[in-house]
């Protein structure tokens, strides 16, 4: 055996970490970045104050199962006073459950409306029908979790820059140019309102497995 055939990607070395997905081009992250929208462990960290805040908001955020989370939601026709209520209501529970994103649909209102924030003292976004316009052609992969799928976190590949247009709450057009971080959040919550999960995003094995945690998770509860 010569030195340069001893490794394959096609060998599925049960320790081979660093190759779980053939992506060409694509660097394996050297290390977990903080999923798009919970932390699992923090809880561990979190006075107990902060932490019954953030288990109440999380109760009222619909979970794996729950139909509403399959429904593709319908465009915004009036930005009146009510939607800015519902903004600001978003944007609290998210902020509360201790996540960067969150879509109208995972509080079981089909219409298209997402919040984010991506740093922390930034100011709350609100996008309302948003659209992807342009997506590079450069992706990434990285390790998301999701609000509604308590304890899962699996490797999504996405483009790492996206041009959205939307309209705020006030229904003013906007139009934002995001990369990383927030080009991933903007994908993940727009996802939400087309009725897709990360569970659809990822590999089959990963899949395999976080289904089996939201399996364990519902019959703990
Ligand atoms: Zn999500």
């Amino acid at each position: 055996m010569s030195a340069d055939s001893t490794y394959t990607e096609m060998n599925p070395e049960p320790d081979a970490e660093l190759a779980p997905e053939p992506e060409a081009g694509v660097e394996p992250e050297p290390e977990p970045e903080a999923g798009v929208e919970p932390e699992p462990e923090p809880e561990n960290e979190l006075d107990p104050e902060t932490a019954a805040r953030r288990d109440a908001a999380l109760a009222q955020i619909r979970s794996f199962g729950d139909p509403v989370l399959r429904t593709k939601a319908r465009p915004i026709e009036r930005f009146d006073d009510e939607l800015r209520e519902e903004v600001f209501r978003m944007g609290r529970l998210m902020d509360d459950a201790i996540g960067v994103g969150l879509a109208a649909t995972q509080v079981g209102v089909v219409h298209r409306l997402l919040v984010y924030r991506v740093q922390q003292q930034g100011e709350l976004a609100a996008l309302v029908n948003p659209e992807i316009e342009w997506a590079g052609r450069d992706t990434e992969s990285m390790e998301e979790g999701c609000l509604s799928l308590p304890g899962v976190l699996v490797d999504v590949d996405r483009p790492i820059h996206v041009r959205v247009r939307a309209k705020n709450e006030y229904g003013e057009p906007i139009l934002i140019e995001a990369s990383g971080l927030e080009a991933r959040v903007i994908q993940h919550e727009i996802d939400h309102l087309d009725g897709v999960l990360i569970l659809d995003r990822t590999s089959r094995d990963q899949r395999k497995e976080a289904m089996r945690v939201l399996r364990e998770g519902q019959q703990a509860a």
